[in-house]
């Protein structure tokens, strides 16, 4: 049957595999016609993937976020899935957004917010940061190049350049971008949105920079200490609020006190790498201890000092690293400050006196 070119385009599916501990970004294209208003379901061999065997290889895309794609242009777009099981059409094992979107809706009345600080490395074929000696070696210490200007002192811009025209030609709520601490280091911030919303919204901006990379051969990593010696790593920084945070300053202090009770389960799954990366230098709280305070850099959660002026807004979670996976912590954190507080002393004494 002949097909109509003028009404044919492009979708791009995208999903996360089951690679551990870090899961992966994949994509491929279906061709849509006019016929159809929204992207279908569709599928793809998990046997590939590390999400399913060769003997029941077939995995289910169901399309959860679309928006129009800024590198093919025109008519054709971008689709964001979560992976569900063939069987039974219920959330695959790998699919951390199943959780988040039931957390999100449990405590809708909080009105949860997100906005993520994604830092990366931007890298040669050979792993070679943009900025370090290609050969091996070290460039000039860490001081001129967070928010640089100037050959070398900032690498990689065209490609920042393009890729944040590209997150606001799709639609994405991207918020600003910086050049960070370490040579051929950046960052850009996606949000305020809700749990699930910043995670698809995140997931989108980072298969593009690793789309548009490609076009320069270079490499996005989101390693959480890419370089060891003296260089910062590479984290996620977590800004949130619920609605009573955002009216008023006690509830800012009861979350992260809420938050700080909890602290071990939730440093805990904020992606591979964390005792790298969380040492105690670099802008980092050592990752075994919780502390908070206003401005402060090296802390486990810092309140902004306009939060504190203010009285009301939000506070950021320094800890999570660049590859976290962001459903998980906005699942985290959701439940963790919107649930009540953990009778600990109550507990204890029922459990004593069980045990007479
Ligand atoms: P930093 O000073 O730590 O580098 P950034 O400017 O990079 O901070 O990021 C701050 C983030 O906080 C932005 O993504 C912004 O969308 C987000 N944000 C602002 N207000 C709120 C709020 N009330 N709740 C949650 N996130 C917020
Ligand atoms: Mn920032
Ligand atoms: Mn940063
Ligand atoms: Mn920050």
């Amino acid at each position: 049957m002949w097909k109509d070119p003028s009404v044919a385009y492009q979708a791009e599916y995208i999903w996360l595999d089951g690679y551990q501990p870090t899961p992966m970004l994949r994509s491929k294209t279906k061709i849509l016609h006019d016929e159809v208003s929204e992207p279908p379901i569709w599928g793809f061999d998990g046997s590939s993937t590390e999400q399913a065997t060769g003997e029941h290889s077939d995995c289910v895309l169901r399309p959860v976020f679309q928006c129009p794609d800024p590198i093919r242009g025109g008519r054709n777009m971008l689709v964001m899935c979560e992976v569900l099981l063939a069987s039974s059409l219920r959330p695959h094992p790998s699919n951390t957004r199943a959780a988040c979107a039931r957390a999100e809706k449990k405590h809708a009345d909080a009105q949860m917010w997100f906005g993520l600080e994604q830092e990366y490395t931007m890298e040669r074929a050979n792993g070679t940061p943009l900025g370090f000696p290609p050969g091996g070696g070290q460039p000039a210490p860490q001081g001129p190049y967070y928010c640089g200007v100037g050959t070398n002192r900032i690498f990689g811009r065209d490609i920042v350049e393009e890729h944040t025209q590209a997150c606001i030609d799709a639609g994405l709520a991207i918020s600003g971008t910086n050049p960070e601490v370490m040579p051929g280091q950046w960052e850009f911030q996606i949000g305020p949105l809700g749990p699930t919303a910043v995670g698809d919204q995140l997931n989108v901006a980072r298969w593009l920079l690793q789309r548009i990379g490609e076009d320069y051969d270079v490499l996005i990593s989101f390693d959480a200490k890419p370089q060891t010696g003296d260089w910062n790593g590479a984290g996620c920084h977590t800004n949130f609020s619920n609605l009573a945070m955002r009216e008023g300053y006690p509830a800012i202090i009861e979350a992260v006190e809420k938050i700080g009770a909890n602290y071990m389960e939730l440093v805990s799954n904020y992606g591979d790498g964390i005792e790298e990366r969380l040492t105690g230098d670099h802008e980092t709280a050592p990752w075994s201890e919780f502390s908070y305070g206003v401005s402060h850099r090296g802390a486990s959660i810092r309140i902004p000092w306009q939060v504190e002026k203010d009285g009301r807004g939000y506070a950021e979670d320094r800890r999570p690293n660049a590859n976290c996976d962001p459903y998980t912590v906005a699942r985290l954190i959701t439940e963790t400050i919107n649930s009540p507080k953990k009778p600990a002393k109550k507990a204890a004494k029922k459990k004593a006196a069980a045990k007479k």
